[in-house]
């Protein structure tokens, strides 16, 4: 390394600087005395000389290094204390003596005893130093190293001397030693570091590397010296690291870091924090610069990952909320957004009784699908986000972003025709989609606001009967804020029994006789009045509070039944798919049994969303548990499921309910009329239970009963009411309209059918 070397190399100069000041000095001594000779008396001349070599010597006694100057006769004329001090004699003693009679203590490089005479003879090369050591007294690392120069002086008066300097380089020599050694572990150290070092000269070219840096830019050792660093450098952070590498040599900063990339042989990028220190001179002046670089790929694409995450959905890499709100708010600060912007919300159609039925994989891979059907649809006209379990929202930004809008909810219904598959089910998803536009409103209300409007226009999808698009108009925001009101109201309705059982009658058609009751749920709000089931069960998202309303109207129906003086009518409740899986539903209803003594055919469950019931899942099981207490139970709607008829074999289910969509055409469209009685003569074939509903003409329960529907429902035989007007009917002095009795109850919970 230059720097350690120019070290060594400047005491020489300082040396050669010293003897050529000696020398002129002691020539103007000399001449000095040969003029005062000849011109005035030897004892004026010798009294000056004495006054002048005093001046001289106070001079010279001064300075750092030693003097000696022996005459051409060989005597000692001159001998400063430092230059005694250091060859370790008594200046007074040796003074005018013979450099013969000098005993020294002196020693060669290879530590050889030297004679005076060996030390203080001009060299033969008079610009080189001889070091000699001047061994101490404790031992063979005592050594002073001195560097002795011998200058001959020629002198026609005295006929010449010889002048020597002493320098004592202990201190550098020990230093040089110090950088020599250290040097060396330097170097042992870098060529196996795991991190990439490099020494670097001062026009940025590589001097030496080791292999960590020659593998971290896919190179070798050889090949990389003497390459110029910037070679390596990524085009784009060549200007920053130049920037820095100026400030450094300016002496603005002793050193820095650098997070910067390398493009490797092989053409790949490499991420590295390059640290860098420059190596100055003991003056300062600047040497050369010693470079770490430490690979930061990973670290890099850690944090990228990290940042990532924190504005993606980790299940399927979409935009999370935060991320899609950000952009939102972007896209409406952006000028003139009305025509550019809108917003798309989307939320799955039974998404919550699909997690339960098939588990959390199937709803996780769900999930995945619709983002791919999501993405596909929206082909690059927005950000697709998922800001909630089945809750998506694409930020639609297009020229024409109305067109796009529609042909994006377009394409979302027509992705989600393509059912998915799970193991040996099909599962067909569907969501309702609501779609706004920014306009001057939203734009003053931000991206929450348009958000809300999108929103508004899903519920409404919702509330149409799902699977469909709506665009939002202001009408909306009334209902959507109404909706989520009632909503936060619920809870507490729930708790204080606000929600109770109305009864409507099922009759046996052919003697018109009441034989039970379907229990249907109503609100009764207190400032709203009575609210029907759609408009607040679709509000009931929190699983909780779904079980607790299922646990408080299964107790509602049981005391209906006890104080129902007819001993074997029977009372169904609805359940929807959502409300089983933890057997929640089914102990209530098995407990409520053994607490009121009831015959189990007495609580019967009417099942929606049945289609979506699959094998060896926890539902089938509580279905299962409860068939086997002897609850009957029975298919609702049946007729408008996708795969009703394949399931009917398998589920332990005693009797369906015709959906009343096929009862309204009754009996003018033909259409209805095959269908109820397919459906009728299906049922009977399968030993189950029939039961017609929204029958509210004469005309139909005749149909239905011809057609073999064995129990009918509906307006015309009576309204859904409340537990007391049903239960006041039927005593015996009331004037009631249905005179119950007892029938033999047509289930076969057990099942004498196959249930193969
Ligand atoms: P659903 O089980 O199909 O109930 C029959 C619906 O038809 C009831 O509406 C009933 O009032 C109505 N209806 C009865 N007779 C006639 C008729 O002659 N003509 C016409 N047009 N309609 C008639 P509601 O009470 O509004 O219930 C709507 C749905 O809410 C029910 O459909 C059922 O799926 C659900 N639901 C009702 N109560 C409960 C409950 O306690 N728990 C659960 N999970 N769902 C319930
Ligand atoms: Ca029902
Ligand atoms: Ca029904």
């Amino acid at each position: 390394m230059g720097g350690l070397l120019g070290l060594l190399e400047r005491p020489e100069v300082v040396v050669g600087t010293a003897v050529l000041v000696l020398i002129a000095v002691a020539a103007t001594f000399y001449s000095f005395v040969r003029t005062a000779r000849a011109r005035q008396t030897r004892d004026d001349a010798l009294a000056r000389e004495k006054g002048l070599r005093k001046q001289f010597e106070a001079i010279l006694s001064s300075a750092r290094d030693g003097v000696i100057v022996v005459s051409h006769s060989g005597e000692i004329v001159l001998l400063t204390d430092v230059a005694a001090e250091m060859i370790g004699v008594d200046r007074t003693a040796v003074l005018g003596s013979g450099l013969s009679k000098l005993q020294i203590h002196a020693v060669d490089e290879h530590m050889r005893p030297l004679l005076a005479y060996e030390v203080f003879a001009p060299g033969r090369d008079d610009a080189r130093p001889r070091i000699i050591g001047v061994p101490g007294r404790r031992g063979s690392q005592d050594v002073r190293w001195v560097h002795v120069r011998s200058v001959a002086v020629s002198d026609a008066v005295t006929g010449g001397a010889t002048v020597t300097t002493l320098m004592d380089t202990t201190g550098l020599q020990e230093a040089a030693e110090a950088l020599s050694r250290s040097d060396s572990q330097f170097r042992r150290a870098m060529e196996n570091a795991p991190m990439g070092m490099a020494l670097v000269d001062l026009e940025w070219r590589l001097m030496e590397v080791n292999r960590a840096f020659a593998e971290m830019m896919g190179s070798t050792v050889s090949a990389l010296r003497g390459t110029p660093f910037s070679a390596l450098s990524h085009p784009h952070d060549l200007q920053a690291e130049r920037d820095q590498l100026q400030r450094l040599y300016e002496g603005h900063q002793n050193h820095f870091s650098l997070e910067k990339r390398y493009v490797r042989a092989d053409g790949n990028v490499v991420w590295a924090v390059l640290d860098v220190g420059l190596v100055r001179y003991a003056g300062g002046a600047p040497d050369h610069y010693v470079v770490q670089v430490r690979d930061s790929t990973d670290d890099r694409l850690h944090s990228e990952l990290m940042a990532h995450r924190a504005m993606h959905d980790p299940l399927t890499g979409l935009a999370n909320r935060t991320l899609m709100q950000d952009v939102l708010q972007q896209v409406l600060d952006q000028p003139d957004p009305t025509s550019r912007v809108g917003v798309i919300a989307v939320d799955l159609d039974g998404f919550k009784g699909l997690n339960d039925r098939f588990g959390h994989a199937t709803g996780d891979n769900a999930l995945v699908h619709v983002a791919g059907v999501l993405r596909s649809a929206t082909a690059g006209r927005g950000t697709v986000a998922r800001i909630g379990g089945d809750e998506f929202v694409i930020v639609v930004q297009d020229p024409d972003a109305s067109k796009a809008l529609y042909e994006i909810a377009g394409a979302i219904h027509a992705g989600l025709k393509r059912p998915l598959q799970v193991k040996r089910h099909q599962i067909n998803l569907h969501a309702s989609v609501g779609i706004a536009m920014a306009d001057d409103d939203t734009i003053q209300g931000g991206a929450p606001s348009l958000l809300s409007a999108a929103d508004a226009a899903m519920y409404r999808a919702k509330a149409l009967g799902k699977s469909r698009t709506e665009v939002y108009d202001p009408s909306m925001r009334a209902i959507s804020e109404n909706q989520s009101i009632l909503a936060g109201e619920l809870a507490q309705a729930i708790e204080r029994g606000d929600l109770v059982l109305h009864y409507q009658p099922v009759m046996e058609l052919s003697t018109r006789s009441v034989v039970g009751y379907e229990a249907l749920v109503r609100w009764q709000h207190p400032t709203r009045g009575l609210l029907l089931p759609g408009a607040f069960l679709s509000l009931l998202e929190d699983r909780k509070l779904a079980t607790q309303l299922g646990t408080a109207l299964v107790e509602q129906a049981a005391q209906f039944l006890v104080q129902h003086s007819a001993g074997n009518a029977w009372v169904s409740l609805n359940v929807s798919a959502d409300q089983l899986g933890d057997s929640e539903f089914a102990n209530s209803v098995l407990g409520a049994i053994a607490r009121y003594h009831l015959s189990p055919q007495r609580i019967v469950v009417e099942l929606t969303e049945a289609s979506l019931v699959a094998p060896n899942t926890r539902i089938r099981h509580e279905l299962t548990e409860l068939r086997n207490a002897g609850v009957p139970i029975l298919l609702d709607d049946f007729g408008t499921g996708v795969s009703p008829l394949s399931y009917l074999r398998d589920l332990p289910v005693s009797g369906v309910k015709l959906d009343m969509s096929f009862v309204a055409g009754i009996p003018e469209d033909p259409a209805g009329a095959r269908v109820s009685r397919a459906l009728g003569a299906l049922a009977r074939e399968l030993g189950l239970a029939t039961i017609a509903e929204g029958i509210e003409t004469e005309s139909q329960a005749e149909f239905l009963s011809k057609c073999g529907w064995r129990y009918g429902q509906g307006w015309l035989f009576g309204v859904a009411q409340p537990a007391a007007a049903v239960l006041g009917q039927q005593m015996p002095h009331a004037d009631s309209l249905i005179e119950p009795r007892p029938v033999d109850l047509p289930f076969d919970p057990m099942g004498t059918r196959s249930l193969g």
